[in-house]
């Protein structure tokens, strides 16, 4: 069909069709093209906004622990103030074994020396802050001694940034003061290691992202990627996205941006979370390369890809199964028509040969007319003639005789002419009679030939019967029986040349007897052998029209011999003769 389609409208269609093919695909480049960046645009975002969840999840939580175990330092400090309770190294102890990650907590009384602590190994007792840092001119800052009159003087809880501790690690200090009323008994010296929140909230080997805890100074307290040590101070003076990046940090901000590191190629991506804990700020860094972001594209694609190829291909499936199902139908429709066609073909032959049928029954009807009324004029006609002569010559007793005759011949064959269209309109009807008995076909064939006799004498016929002895009886109707022998034998008179022969012949068998009636005459053709039984069916016109006949004789023959239960058949061969074959079932015991 499409071949047939190309070649009727070819080079129009091949260029509407490439024409189509080029605009479709331009269309699908740019659309694929711009589709692109905003799934890249989007991707980003989404990236970038997942890993600032993930920097916001972890300086919560870094804030939330602080804060507990700087609450749970100032509820000891409250203790230590009653006093009543005083102040008790197992209290120290209990609250270091249930509040984790704290290093040591500390007592530092009011002339500034430790006298008490827990873990005692983790402890510098006998440690003397005023001692340690003795003011020099040199110095500008005395952390510990400015902390301790800080909190002392403000009565309030003080955290100072991370520091390094003598035992390695970095440190940061919750500094809580115990007052017994106005009385200042003391500071209770919390440490946290840094290394202990690291741990906890930001050391997961597992994520593919570097994270970074600083503090507002832009100190590396931690980073897991080991590029700078704790206690690095970034110092960013050639990369100024970088350097804004910082500098947000320090500030306490919350966000994203991107900068190119000096030694990688890759832009990367900082997503930034503050940690506020009392007086100090902290700020947590997740580090990720964008490179990332290509490959979550790429999955992206990969995933689209396959659910196209998968989609493409159930389409492709389900299109071949229609159009498998379809030319099914298609087939099955074309066969069915084609049935339909042939019955269609069929039945109008049909048709044709009723038609053909009923112009020749019309044929037949006229020519019946014109038989019958021939063949009933003839006789008519001599007995008229037969009548006048007598009236006009009032003949001699000898012609008189003679004339009477005649008219008894006559009248006999217009008898035979209405019983034989009288017995043709019975058998239409189903209406045709018998009179049945045990009968001797040798009778009835002796019979017949009695009555044929002066015909066959007359063309010097040999007509001969060759009848078993012993033949059995048949149940039938003696006179119809003798009517069916007679028109056979008169048939073979009269279609058998001068000198012919007839011949009966009787054949005796176990459930029938069969009679053949055999002639040597003119003979039947064969296209119209099965045609001789027909009512009104004459071989040849014209030349029956010599032999002379009504073309009803064997009509009635074969309705006679039908209605006893028997059959009629004929062999022939033009200009050898006739074999007409009977039988009748012999009755049942
Ligand atoms: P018809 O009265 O014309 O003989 P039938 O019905 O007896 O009518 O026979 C039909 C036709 O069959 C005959 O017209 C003849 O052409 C043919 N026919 C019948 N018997 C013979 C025979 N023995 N030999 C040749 N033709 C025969």
């Amino acid at each position: 069909m499409i071949q047939r389609f190309i070649s009727r409208n070819s080079k129009s269609n091949l260029l509407v069709i490439l024409i189509i093919g080029v605009l479709l695909f331009t269309f699908i480049f740019f659309f694929g093209i711009k589709s692109n960046d905003e799934i890249h645009t989007i991707v980003q975002k989404q990236y970038s906004e997942q890993k600032l969840l993930i920097s916001k999840q972890a300086s919560s939580g870094i804030q939330e622990f602080l804060e507990e175990k700087t609450i749970i330092i100032e509820i000891l400090a409250e203790l230590m103030s009653d006093s009543t309770h005083g102040i008790d190294i197992g209290d120290f102890e209990m609250v270091y074994n249930e509040t984790s990650d704290i290093y040591v907590i500390e007592f530092i009384n009011e002339s500034g020396v430790v006298n008490m602590g827990y873990p005692r190994q983790n402890t510098p007792l006998g440690y003397d802050i005023y001692e340690y840092e003795r003011p020099t001119d040199d110095d500008t800052e005395y952390v510990l001694i400015d902390t301790f009159e800080w909190v002392r003087d403000r009565k309030e809880t003080r955290i100072t940034k991370p520091v390094e501790l003598l035992e390695g690690g970095l440190g940061a200090f919750i500094w809580v003061p115990v007052y017994n009323g106005e009385e200042f008994k003391g500071v209770i010296l919390a440490i946290i290691k840094i290394s202990d929140i690291s741990n906890r909230f930001l050391n997961n080997s597992n994520s593919p992202e570097e994270i970074y805890l600083m503090d507002n100074r832009g100190s590396v307290l931690f980073d897991s990627s080991d590029k700078y040590r704790p206690g690095y101070r970034y110092q960013v003076l050639d990369n100024s996205d970088l350097e804004q990046i910082i500098h947000d940090q320090m500030n306490g901000s919350e966000g994203t941006a991107y900068y190119l590191d000096n030694n990688e190629s890759d832009k990367k991506l900082v997503a930034y979370s503050p940690v506020t804990w009392r007086n100090v700020n902290f700020s947590v860094a997740v580090v990720s390369p964008l490179s990332n972001v290509n490959s979550l594209i790429r999955s992206v694609y990969v995933k689209q890809g396959m659910f196209i190829g998968l989609a493409g291909g159930y389409i492709i499936l389900g299109s071949l199964l229609i159009i498998l199902l379809l030319s099914r139908w298609n087939r099955s429709l074309e066969l069915e028509v084609s049935r339909k066609t042939g019955e269609l073909k069929e039945s109008n032959d049909l048709l044709k040969k009723a038609n053909d049928k009923l112009i020749e029954l019309d044929k037949l009807k006229s020519d019946f007319l014109s038989m019958v009324s021939h063949e009933l004029k003839t006789p008519l006609t001599s007995m008229r003639i037969s009548s006048e002569f007598m009236l006009e010559n009032d003949p001699d007793p000898e012609t008189r005789k003679e004339l009477c005759e005649i008219f008894i011949r006559n009248t006999d064959r217009l008898t035979r002419m209405v019983d034989d269209l009288l017995d043709t309109s019975r058998i239409e009807s189903n209406d045709l009679r018998f009179k049945k008995e045990m009968v001797d076909i040798r009778n009835i064939i002796n019979t017949s030939i009695r009555t044929v006799r002066k015909q066959s004498e007359k063309k010097k016929l040999d007509i001969t019967a060759e009848i078993p002895e012993n033949i059995s009886k048949i149940f039938a109707d003696n006179d119809r029986l003798t009517q069916v022998f007679v028109n056979l034998l008169s048939n073979s008179i009269k279609f058998t040349q001068e000198r012919g022969k007839v011949k009966i012949k009787i054949l005796d068998y176990e459930k029938f007897i069969e009679v053949q009636v055999k002639d040597n005459g003119i003979g039947i053709p064969p296209d119209k052998l099965d045609k001789i039984f027909d009512k009104l069916y004459q071989v040849d016109n014209s030349s029956t029209r010599a032999y002379g006949g009504s073309g009803i004789g064997l009509a009635i023959t074969k309705g006679i011999v039908e209605g006893h239960g028997g059959t009629i058949k004929v062999e022939s061969e033009v200009g050898k003769g006739c074999l007409f074959i009977l039988t009748f079932n012999k009755p049942e015991e």
